[in-house]
């Protein structure tokens, strides 16, 4: 019997290498199969594991999702407060917190830890969160019922709660000693596993994870990317090999698997790139990110952006800046139309201040660039501070990420999550701003740019399983090295 047609190759580029199923309704969720159109090919390609791990994952999601028998089953489990020794089904349930970046990361590294430990994902989506993102998962549902037994998340899942591992662990509810012998149906109905930057539960030991695969129900609550520690575990190295055999490109396939903007969304996206970028002939992306935290001064950021600029030759020279006289008169030459250079470079700025874009935009007004090529410079908006609670908010901030990861070149600013998305989404290497020692000091060199497209896992876990304590973290796999804009954090080359 023949197989199904191969895919044509128009469906390769649409569902990006088989990383996206064709299962879904297109009008229901445009910008899973347009996103493609906006942005250059990608550089890496799924495994073919990886696309039959999805697809394992998407039956499995819709056999035991939200609506399933299964899944009720599960459920009345949860209620009666015990876990059963047998269940159809496992879930890891995932919790929000901090910005729309923190929660990308942690999402997509909750989708990795069910992916490896065969569990349901599902998302605790507080009201802000709501009408940002389409299902991912063909047929069923990623969001949890309005009927879920445990509503109050905020309440429940601290860092002193009795249901979070440690505190459990050490309370004696899962046995010291050997935890491989306790026994599934004398444990909770189920267990929080707090991986918050502090990393309550250092959960990273193997014993730990063969206890916890005996709870059918799991809450995570983190915001950091700790996928990234995973490949620290001997246990899932080989699967994790199969998976992803480049690995700098696991969160972009993660998060071009997981997260469409909805159609609402996409609106935003579609209506701005077409009115401002889509003419260009090559489109910059700065994302200028100013911490509560590092209040650094506009003339020192502004000065930093420009240097960088100037050694990675990122935006285009403006005459103005060459002061020998044989430049400036080639230049006004240029500048004079002579040139017949037409090329347009759009410079897209994202901040939640409009001071860089104005300043920047001015210059350009102002002054003629070396080349002679034109540059248009762009803001979507600034909204001056973060309001996570707010869903207009979140839905624009993640606009502008998927705008900036439309770009060709990719600017970002030391520590930000917004922008580790926007790189991970493009699957390009960004050039990082880097954070000065604190907000008035300068930083040297300005900018660096980054050795791999994965985002920074900030705050890895103080303490390994099974390492001496004060060896280097960063250091135990060949694959792994120190951030460059955090030397504490980790990332996967
Ligand atoms: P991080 O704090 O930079 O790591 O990024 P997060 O995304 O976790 O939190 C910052 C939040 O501030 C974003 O989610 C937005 O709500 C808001 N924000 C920061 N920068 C921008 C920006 O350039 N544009 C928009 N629209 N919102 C931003």
């Amino acid at each position: 019997v023949a197989g199904p047609d191969p895919p044509a190759p128009h469906d390769q580029d649409r569902l990006l290498g088989g990383l996206l199923s064709p299962a879904f309704d297109e009008q229901s969720c445009r910008s899973r199969y347009e996103s493609f159109l906006y942005r250059r090919p990608s550089p890496f390609r799924p495994s073919t594991y990886l696309v039959e791990r999805l697809r394992r994952y998407e039956a499995r999601h819709k056999r035991c999702g939200p609506g399933a028998p299964l899944f009720n089953e599960a459920v009345e489990h949860l209620r009666s407060g015990r876990n059963a020794a047998r269940s159809g089904c496992q879930y890891v349930v995932w919790t929000p917190i901090n910005g729309l970046g923190n929660r990308m990361l942690s999402l997509a590294s909750t989708f990795l830890y069910a992916l490896l430990t065969n569990r349901v994902l599902l998302a605790h989506a507080p009201p802000e969160f709501d009408g940002l993102f389409c299902e991912p998962f063909p047929g069923s549902s990623w969001t949890l019922p309005a009927n879920f037994p445990i509503t109050d998340f905020a309440g429940i899942f601290t860092m002193g709660s009795p249901t979070s591992y440690k505190n459990m662990r050490q309370a004696g509810a899962v046995s010291g000693g050997d935890h491989s012998n306790v026994t599934a149906d004398t444990l909770p109905a189920y267990v929080f596993l707090d991986l918050i930057q502090s990393y309550t539960d250092a959960a990273f030991c193997e014993a730990d994870q063969r206890v916890l695969a005996k709870f059918n129900w799991m809450v995570v609550k983190s915001d950091v990317y700790f996928a990234a520690m995973f490949f620290l575990m001997p246990a899932y190295e080989r699967e994790l090999a199969r998976l992803f055999p480049e690995k700098e490109a696991m969160f972009h396939h993660l998060a071009r698997y997981l997260f469409h903007p909805s159609n609402d969304v996409w609106g935003i996206v579609r209506r701005y790139y077409g009115a401002y970028l889509a003419r260009a002939d090559e489109r910059v992306g700065l994302q200028v990110r100013v911490f509560p935290e590092m209040p650094v001064p506009f003339e020192n950021m502004y000065g930093q952006i420009l240097r960088c600029s100037e050694q990675e030759g990122l935006l285009p020279k403006v005459a103005l800046l060459r002061d020998d006289a044989a430049n400036n008169n080639h230049s006004s030459a240029m500048a004079s139309g002579r040139s017949r250079n037409h090329k347009l470079t759009s410079i897209l700025v994202t901040s939640l201040f409009p001071d860089y874009y104005e300043r920047i935009r001015g210059v350009y007004y102002a002054n003629p660039t070396e080349t002679g090529e034109y540059v248009e410079v762009h803001q979507p908006s600034h909204e001056r501070e973060q309001r996570t609670e707010a869903r207009g908010h979140n839905q624009r901030a993640l606009a502008e990420m998927y705008l900036l990861s439309f770009c060709d070149r990719i600017v970002t600013t030391a520590v930000s999550t917004f922008g580790y998305i926007a790189h991970g989404l493009a699957g390009v290497r960004p050039w990082v701003l880097l954070r000065p020692p604190s907000p008035e000091a300068g930083v040297d060199p300005a900018c660096v740019r980054s050795k791999t497209v994965e985002p920074c896992l900030q705050a890895p876990p103080r303490r390994m399983c099974g390492v001496a304590e004060g060896t280097d973290i960063g250091a135990l796999v060949p694959y792994s090295r120190h951030c460059e804009d955090e030397h504490k954090g980790l990332k996967l080359f």
